[in-house]
C-alpha cells in the first residue's frame, strides 16, 4: 500500500464558556456552535501518500469518509495497526511535544497542566522534544484538532488561542493524539444514545458515524471527555444526541478526563 489512510480530527467545538451557578458552585461548562464560515469543521480522513504529505501547519482534508466499515471492529482501529506510541524499556510511554511560541503564559500554564495531568494517572509522559523523530507540535491554527493517533514525524495539535484553551479541550485533544475517538462514535454507542440525524447541520452527519473502535471493556460513558454535547452540530437548537433510556441524564459536559477515560487510557497502553 502506498497510501495511508489516517484520521485528523478537527472539532466542532468552538467552545463558548457557559457559567452556570449550580448548588453554589459555578462550574465551567462548553457547547458546541454552528462552525464559523471559514473554518471547516469535519470530521476527515486525511489522504496522505508519500510525497504528497504537507506540512504541519497545512493538512490535506480530504472531504470524505471511507473508514469504519461495519464489519471492522474508543480507541481507534489504528491502535491495533501501529499508530499507538511506544513503550520505553522503563515501562513508561514518552510522547515528545513542542509547543509554539505564540501563547501567552497563562495559555501556557494550561496547556502544561493539561500535559503533565496523564503523567498522575497514567504511564504516559509528554516529555519536551529533543531529537524524536515523532513528536506533537501544539500550536494555534484554526480550531481545536488533532490527528487521532500517532503520525510519524511531526504532527499538528491545534488549540487555537480562541476557544481551545481549556482544561478539558487540551485532554481531549490529546486522547486524540494518542490513539482515542470519540465516546459518541464507540461501537456500542447505539445502545446508549440515540442520535437525531435529522437536526444535525447539513453536511456535518458524518461526525455521527460509528467507528469500529476497541472499547477496553471500559462501558459507555457520558462523563467522558471525549463525548460530545448533546446539541453538538445542531441546525435548529434541538438536540442531535439524546441519552437513553433516560433521556434527561447529561452527557458532554465533562471538565476533566473521567475514570474511564483513564481507565481505557491504561488498558490500551497497558500502563
Ligand atoms: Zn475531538
Amino acid at each position: 500500500m502506498t497510501t495511508a489512510h489516517i484520521f485528523l480530527q478537527i472539532e466542532g467545538e468552538y467552545h463558548q464558556k457557559r457559567f452556570y451557578a449550580v448548588l453554589g458552585y459555578r462550574l465551567k461548562t462548553f457547547m458546541f456552535s454552528p462552525p464559523r464560515p471559514r473554518s471547516s469543521v469535519k470530521k476527515c480522513l486525511l489522504n496522505v501518500s508519500h510525497g504528497s504529505v504537507r506540512g504541519p501547519d497545512e493538512p490535506l482534508v480530504v472531504d470524505d469518509i471511507a473508514y469504519a466499515s461495519e464489519n471492522e471492529r474508543n480507541a481507534d482501529p489504528c491502535t491495533s495497526r501501529g499508530c499507538m506510541w511506544g513503550k520505553a524499556t522503563d515501562g513508561l510511554v514518552y510522547v515528545p511535544y513542542v509547543i509554539a511560541n505564540h501563547y501567552s503564559e497563562r495559555e501556557l500554564s494550561v496547556i502544561q497542566r493539561g500535559l503533565q495531568s496523564f503523567s498522575g494517572f497514567s504511564c504516559i509522559r509528554f516529555v519536551p522534544r529533543s531529537n524524536q523523530r515523532d513528536y506533537i507540535y501544539i500550536q494555534s491554527l484554526n480550531g481545536c484538532y488533532s490527528y487521532v493517533g500517532r503520525l510519524g514525524n511531526s504532527q499538528t495539535v491545534s488549540l487555537s488561542r480562541q476557544g481551545c484553551i481549556y482544561h478539558n479541550t487540551v485532554q481531549h485533544e490529546l486522547l486524540h493524539a494518542l490513539g482515542f475517538n470519540h465516546e459518541q462514535t464507540r461501537s456500542d454507542r447505539d445502545n446508549h444514545i440515540r442520535v437525531l440525524l435529522q437536526n444535525v447541520i447539513s453536511g456535518m452527519e458524518h461526525n455521527f458515524n460509528k467507528i469500529n473502535t476497541l472499547n477496553q471493556g471500559t462501558p459507555y460513558d457520558y462523563n467522558s471527555v471525549m463525548q460530545y454535547h448533546r446539541y453538538a452540530f445542531s441546525k435548529n437548537n434541538q438536540p442531535t444526541m439524546v441519552p437513553i433510556p433516560n433521556s434527561n441524564v447529561e452527557i458532554g459536559k465533562a471538565t476533566q478526563m473521567s475514570n474511564n477515560d483513564i481507565l481505557r487510557l491504561n488498558r490500551l497502553y497497558q500502563c
